[in-house]
């Protein structure tokens, strides 16, 4: 899967993309990610890739002219969708991140400041998404949580491909939330491990499984 993203603080990824899962993920070739720097797509003499918003009010909009050459720069070199990271967007779910991991590339562009002019959404963007109703500093966190969620998905990604068949949201537990989880010892500070999980009845611990999901 190629991720393009297009951003004006591509540092902020580092650490993240260099560790664990992701890191892994990129090493052998599952994923492939570059990075925009919006603003090394300024024609402003002064690297300025924001203005004040007309019909007056607070902060910055981020302008027409550097997203637009920015996206068209990764539109050449990857021909997914584009998608906006806003807090005015559908919210991302897991179903979201199963149908996009059969994708083979996405574009994802981050805002900031008051987020982006909307005639840059109207030419350009194919879906808005919003990762919950909060609003951040930027896309540049929503971007990494789309590519985790979806980087999970995909084959041989992680180590045990069973684990992620069985998730919370997942289409085996009709999108419920998993049951609770145990791990040794069976007691600890007097708090015991429910006796069915040590039973070895497989039909009972699956059924008792099934009872814990949560809505
Ligand atoms: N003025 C905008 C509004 O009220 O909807 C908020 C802009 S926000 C401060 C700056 C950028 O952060 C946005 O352009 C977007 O890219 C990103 N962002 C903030 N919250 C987000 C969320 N919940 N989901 C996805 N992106 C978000």
């Amino acid at each position: 899967m190629h991720f393009s993203i297009l951003t004006l603080f591509p540092n902020l990824f580092d650490s993240y993309l260099s560790d664990s899962i992701i890191k892994r993920a990129i090493d052998e070739k599952k994923i492939k990610i570059d990075f925009y720097n919006i603003r090394d797509f300024t024609k402003n003499k002064h690297k300025k890739v924001d203005d004040t918003p007309y019909g007056g009010g607070a902060g910055m909009v981020m302008a027409c002219q550097p997203l637009f050459e920015t996206i068209k720069a990764a539109k050449n070199k990857n021909k997914g969708k584009v998608i906006y990271l806003s807090p005015k967007g559908r919210t991302f779910t897991q179903s979201k991140a199963e149908k996009w991991s059969k994708e083979k590339e996405v574009i994802l562009l981050c805002g900031r400041y008051e987020g982006i002019d909307q005639r840059v959404i109207d030419a350009f963007v194919d879906e808005e998404i919003s990762i919950g109703q909060y609003v951040l500093t930027g896309g540049e966190l929503p971007a990494m949580i789309l590519i985790d969620s979806i980087t999970r998905l995909l084959p041989n990604v992680l180590g045990n491909e069973n684990s992620k068949e069985g998730d919370s949201f997942s289409k085996i537990f009709n999108r419920k939330k998993e049951y609770p989880q145990y791990t040794k010892p069976e007691i600890y500070e007097n708090l015991k491990v429910p006796e069915v999980l040590l039973s070895g009845n497989h039909a009972e611990i699956e059924k008792w499984r099934m009872r814990n999901l949560k809505d």
